[in-house]
């Protein structure tokens, strides 16, 4: 099961892919996650994206690619992964699709949640994420019991630095920027999914499963 999630920054990806995982054994890749982690263990790697992280720009794609190719290879990922992040230009899918080939593999489905990108605003300069579990709330839409608190662990929640509103409408430029061709890339290949990410986060879901139990 080797499947792609899209969709502009606060569409939900994360949500939807916890939930993929949940019901597959297959393990949920996020670029911007190996970036992150990178940046807070000081890393190579994360010295080279923290600059373009910063700016809301992205990382060039010699480094990105190169990430996932390693990534790719790793143990847990033979059998199937979900990607969330990756790829964000055409250069980068087509270099997934020969890594795919190298494997004797291919892409399955790629799934694109749909949100209009004023209501993306709203959501990401909201967003809130537990420092220790990851978890995600929102000030507005799933606010935590105790603010500034996880409901999970009580780890404190922060604010993404790329979550702030100068930082994500650049985000949202670039990617909308990238993202058609990127889309047009996958609806020839015949594997494009769209659904439509502005209903209750349950029916996404719903969306979601119906996609992948059709493969
Ligand atoms: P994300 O968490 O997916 O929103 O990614 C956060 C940031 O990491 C992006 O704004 C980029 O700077 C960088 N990044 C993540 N994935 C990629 C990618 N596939 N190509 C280039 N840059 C990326």
């Amino acid at each position: 099961m080797n499947i792609i999630l899209m969709g502009l920054p606060g569409a939900g990806k994360g949500t939807q892919a916890s939930e993929i995982i949940k019901k597959y054994p297959i393990p949920h890749i996020s670029t911007g996650d190996m970036f992150r982690a990178a940046i807070k263990n000081g890393t190579e790697l994360g010295k080279k994206a923290k600059s373009f992280m910063d700016n809301g720009e992205l990382v060039p794609d010699e480094v990105t690619i190169g990430i996932v190719r390693e990534r790719l290879l790793e143990s847990d990922a033979v059998k199937g992964f979900l990607l969330d992040g990756f790829p964000r230009t055409v250069e980068q899918a087509k270099a997934l699709n020969e890594i795919m080939a190298e494997q004797g593999r291919k892409i399955e489905a790629v799934i694109n949640i749909e949100v209009q990108e004023e209501e993306l605003m709203n959501r990401l300069t909201g967003r809130r994420i537990c420092e220790t579990c990851g978890t995600t709330y929102h000030l507005v839409f799933n606010p935590p019991k105790v603010e500034g608190i996880c409901d999970i662990d009580g780890g404190k929640l922060y604010q993404r630095e790329d979550d702030n509103p100068e930082t994500v409408r650049n985000r949202l430029d670039v990617n909308i920027k990238q993202t058609q061709p990127l889309l047009d890339f996958y609806s020839k290949e015949g594997v494009l999914n769209n659904i439509d990410g502005s209903k209750d986060i349950k029916d996404v879901t719903i969306d979601v499963e119906q996609i992948l139990t059709n493969l």
